[in-house]
């Protein structure tokens, strides 16, 4: 056992899938978004459990995360989110990569390679309906359309949109957006074509925007047991997936004034006990939370104190008497009756438990809870 590391909990995400189908309709059907190792979580056993749990879809970001999941043997429609490079094009048609496609020049390509290749490449078109990032610009969609239904060698699979603000307590923006999706879908009813799938709803617009779900919805968070945001109104009761957790390397007595940690930024006012923590920024601790942040220590709430180095953290534990080396601390994550939740973390470093989850997720010691294998 390394002296920290990061527990993923597999039955935790399929309560959290469980929780998603609760709030879908029969007719739709998931895209499980495992982009950046799956938030960090680990793409290969979160793909396994989502594949095992019955997702449609899976989704990366980019087409080399697409062939890790191929030659893992996982044989699961996919669709990268960013995506198919020119360079990259051949390959992802023999594999039958959909790419989201947002551009005339690489879907050119695209029929000109099915066509070499005698067979018809899958695509998803990326219409960008006001989140300003990627995608077709909607009132452009009809003349694309047009270029791209005229493209031998393709077949338009699905049609994409992304909300840019649906985790807003307020979703006229959300309606706006999909008032134009809904005028790009009509204009390609209008050319007489139907396509199998439809979606745009990330985890929040499948908790709040019902009516928006189509054919497929594409969570991400949610699946690993966090809301999308603090404003959505949340139902649903998810559990976290992730934990980073560690032992206790060192306890030490200290004399009132002993500066704590590089600046000597902390000084006791009066005796203390300090406990060493294995964990720093580069395990993805959020170095923000020097002085600012807390962990479990048998079921109780300490306080980080002085700065968050790369690989050591102090804590403050002079009112947890029981504590010993060797012990176990919860940086992220449920011990007893008290949880760190990431939200908390993120709230502290003015950012979101997206991140959070990203950056712990590099720590290199994961292990994998409830069935798989470890990793
Ligand atoms: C990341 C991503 C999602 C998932 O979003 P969550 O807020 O994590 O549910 C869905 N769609 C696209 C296009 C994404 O990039």
């Amino acid at each position: 056992m390394p002296l920290s590391w990061v527990e993923i909990d597999l039955a935790a995400l399929r309560h959290n899938l469980l929780q998603v189908r609760k709030r879908m309709s029969a007719r739709t059907q998931i895209i499980g978004v495992v982009k950046s190792d799956a938030y960090g979580h680990g793409m290969l056993p979160i793909a396994r459990e989502l594949v095992s749990g019955g997702v449609h879809f899976l989704a990366v970001s980019k087409f080399w995360e697409a062939q890790e999941l191929l030659v893992a043997g996982i044989r699961h429609p996919i669709l990268v989110l960013s995506g198919i490079e020119p360079c990259d094009m051949e390959e992802a048609i023999r594999q039958q990569v959909r790419p989201a496609l947002f551009r005339l020049d690489h879907a050119e390509l695209m029929s000109r390679t099915a066509c070499r290749l005698d067979t018809e490449a899958k695509i998803h078109l990326k219409v960008d309906t006001g989140m300003g990032r990627l995608g077709v610009p909607y009132e452009r969609a009809p003349a694309f359309l047009d270029k791209l239904l005229a493209l031998p060698g393709i077949k338009l699979e699905g049609i994409l949109s992304h909300f840019a603000a649906a985790d807003e307590s307020d979703k006229s923006y959300s309606e706006l957006q999909l008032s134009r999706f809904r005028e790009v879908l009509g204009e390609l009813a209008g050319r007489g074509h139907a396509v199998q799938f439809i979606h745009i709803a990330n985890s929040a617009g499948l908790l709040d925007l019902p009516h928006a779900h189509f054919q497929l919805i594409r969570p991400g968070i949610m699946l690993y047991g966090s809301p999308p945001s603090q404003e959505l109104h949340f139902p649903a009761r998810l559990k976290p997936v992730m934990s980073l957790k560690a032992k206790i390397l060192q306890l030490k007595d200290v004399p009132a004034g002993q500066p704590i940690g590089y600046g000597r930024t902390f000084l006791p006012e009066k005796p203390s006990r300090i406990a060493t923590i294995p964990v720093g920024y580069d395990d993805g601790y959020p170095r923000l939370l020097s002085n600012q942040g807390q962990v479990l220590v048998c079921g109780q709430r300490a306080a980080v104190v002085g700065r968050v180095s790369m690989n050591l953290i102090t804590i403050d534990v002079t009112h947890v008497r029981q504590a010993k080396e060797d012990d176990e601390v919860v940086l992220l994550g449920e011990q007893m009756d008290d949880r760190i939740s990431a939200e908390e973390i993120a709230q502290t470093c003015a950012t979101i438990s997206y991140e959070i989850y990203c950056s712990i997720g590099r720590h290199r010691f994961k292990y994998f809870l409830n069935g798989a294998a470890d990793l």
